[in-house]
């Protein structure tokens, strides 16, 4: 589960997150809408601690990411943690970006080994037939030995997948993995999303995807200037209540 409690995050003088509330429960998809310059990437890119949070705190798993409880002459303190136990973290933490950003010089076989390798230290044997399996999971079985450059963009994004599926995080974070994609490819990669959501992984996908977000949502979250505007079920896509994602609802529909 991920639980967030009042996140704060400024960059200089530009309040970007101003007191964001959400929790999600462990096997659910909580889609976050929202237009450009909400906050929604910021959101994600904290979690993953790709930044450091402003204000108020963020739960992964039932623990305080970024910080631990010291006592310090009899009195509780809040430490940062060192690299390691950030990277202890990030590790139950899966993320794809728009920009699939591939090893171009790797195989997809060989993108999606590098972490557990290089990461977990797995030998390469055991790293191969896991990351077979990954690509299998995601349609690639036939591309093994496909160089990026070689595979449509959905295909690399699928790979970018199994990639992130490969270091067997607790939850996946999705960052409008679609949105870079030609038209004719994003069904496969939300097909994809579908099937991980449908094996009960936990997931948060920013999309402007609204019928994924209207069938595979357990939760739709709708951000705007820094706060959540409306969360509540898919069910609100269809009916908002608030102003402004009513409007934003008519622009992308
Ligand atoms: P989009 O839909 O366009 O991806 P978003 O909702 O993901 O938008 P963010 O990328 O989170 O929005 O950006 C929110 C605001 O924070 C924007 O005004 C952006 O310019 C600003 N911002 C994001 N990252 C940084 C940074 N590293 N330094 C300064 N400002 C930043
Ligand atoms: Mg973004």
């Amino acid at each position: 589960a991920v639980k967030a409690t009042q996140v704060h995050k400024a960059f200089g003088s530009l309040h970007v997150l101003k007191g964001i509330d959400l929790t999600v429960q462990p096997g659910t998809v909580t889609v976050i809408l929202g237009p450009s310059g909400s906050g929604k990437s910021t959101f994600l890119r904290l979690i993953n601690q790709l930044e450091t949070i402003t204000g108020g705190s963020i739960e992964v798993d039932g623990e305080l990411i970024g910080y631990k409880h010291v006592t310090k002459n009899g009195q509780d303190m809040l430490q940062t943690l060192n690299d390691k136990e950030i990277a202890a973290q990030r590790s139950k933490l899966g993320m794809v970006f728009q920009r699939f950003n591939l090893f171009p010089h790797m195989t997809a076989l060989e993108n999606v080994m590098e972490a557990p390798v290089h990461v977990k230290h797995m030998n390469k044997a055991q790293a191969k037939q896991l990351a077979i399996q990954e690509l299998e999971r995601v349609g690639l079985g036939e591309r093994l030995n496909y160089y990026p450059a070689e595979l449509s963009g959905g295909q690399q994004q699928r790979v970018a997948i199994a990639r992130a599926l490969a270091m067997q995080p607790e939850i996946m974070l999705f960052d409008e993995p679609t949105s870079a994609l030609d038209p004719e490819l994003v069904g496969e990669v939300l097909n994809v999303m579908l099937s991980l959501a449908k094996a009960g992984m936990t997931m948060v996908v920013v999309t402007h995807e609204i019928g994924f977000a209207r069938e595979v949502a357990d939760q739709v979250v709708f951000m705007d200037g820094g706060v959540v505007v409306e969360s509540g079920g898919p069910e609100i896509i269809d009916h908002p209540t608030e102003p402004r994602f009513k409007d934003f609802l008519q622009h992308v529909l």
